[in-house]
């Protein structure tokens, strides 16, 4: 079976905000100001199994559209926020319309991702075939697709409800899609499932921490990559689990939902949850990063670093990544870029 990962786009929420440019994006390049989203496809001899769109936000159709020109298989989303829906509703029209309006078309997402999506575009209710993922536990996808795939929660800041890091399974290969995060809420036998993942597609919205911007940093501070710097351990210090774990609305929830923070209360430790991007490849070690939804903003606001350019960001990556040992091959990706899994 032939694995692909098609980027439709690898920017953050407003990649060139107008009348402004950024080193990073390419503004006479209108692909280059899509939001961050992939298509997954599997294929065997020639004929297409699977085609799985992760996250669907500014320039996904464009990208889908001049690309291989078909309508994917199903959404999955990690969470509501508009940088990652608003191609939503073009996709899932085109679906309805291409099926007589007979056929509601398939998103995967949790409960609290859905509702929240829809706040945003009410009108798909009626559109949409809601399969729900649930914390922790592995669903098929359905139809002649080959992934198996499993949600696992993340903290996104209280305004991100049921955000999620999205990992698929299929034949020997794992490839997990962080979508955006603050820090993963992942129980310790989730981090033995993830180890040595083929793939991993991480949020790098900035190089040091800015906690509020509820994204994690690539790296604890400019001084040292592993150690917090004073920003990300006094905000870490005020943080309490109630926080945390409000966004995943868990009085609403179900029993296996409330069995997967049971199970991780058990054993949180806010010393050793991962706050950065290089906290979390230690405990994983993936094969191949990719990182992606790259600002800088806050880096230069707060810390008097430079935003960088893609040769500059790869540069300080794989440098700041070796320093410590990290040794998963980095891959910055290009929108329109099909990578061989
Ligand atoms: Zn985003
Ligand atoms: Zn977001």
């Amino acid at each position: 079976m032939e694995l692909k990962l098609h980027v439709h786009g690898r920017g953050n929420a407003w990649p060139v905000p107008l009348g402004e440019t950024h080193p990073f994006y390419n503004r006479n390049d209108c692909r280059d100001l899509s939001n961050a989203a992939y298509s997954l496809t599997a294929s065997e001899q020639g004929s297409m199994r699977a085609d799985v769109l992760i996250d669907a936000g500014h320039g996904t159709i464009q990208s889908l559209i001049s690309g291989r020109n078909r309508i994917p298989d199903c959404i999955c989303l990690t969470h509501g926020h508009m940088d990652h829906t608003l191609s939503v509703d073009w996709v899932v029209q085109s679906f309805w319309r291409h099926h007589e309006k007979k056929r509601l078309y398939p998103v995967y997402a949790t409960a609290s991702v859905y509702r929240f999506m829809l706040k945003s575009y009410p009108h798909l209710e009626k559109l949409i075939e809601f399969r729900e993922l649930i914390p922790g536990v592995t669903r098929p996808l359905e139809g002649s697709n080959p992934f198996n795939l499993t949600a696992y929660p993340v903290y996104h800041g209280q305004g991100a409800a049921g955000s999620s890091m999205l990992l698929f399974e299929t034949v020997g290969k794992k490839l997990l899609f962080t979508g955006d995060l603050l820090s993963p809420l992942l129980r310790n036998g989730d981090y033995e499932r993830l180890m040595n993942a083929d793939l991993v597609v991480a949020d790098a919205n900035n190089r040091y921490p800015w906690p509020r911007t509820n994204h994690w940093s690539f790296a604890g501070g400019p001084e040292s990559p592993m150690e917090r710097d004073s920003t990300l351990r006094s905000f870490i210090e005020t943080l309490s689990w109630e926080d945390l774990t409000a966004p995943h609305e868990l009085p609403l929830q179900e029993e296996s939902f409330i069995n997967y923070f049971s199970q991780l209360k058990k054993e949180w430790d806010l010393s050793t949850q991962p706050f950065t991007v290089m906290e979390f490849l230690r405990k994983i070690d993936p094969k191949l990063l990719v990182p992606v939804h790259y600002s800088g903003a806050e880096d230069s606001r707060y810390h008097r670093e430079k935003i960088l350019d893609g040769a500059g960001l790869r540069s300080w990556i794989e440098h700041t990544m070796k320093s410590e040992g990290l040794l998963s091959e980095i891959l910055l990706p290009l929108p329109g870029q099909v990578i061989p899994l």
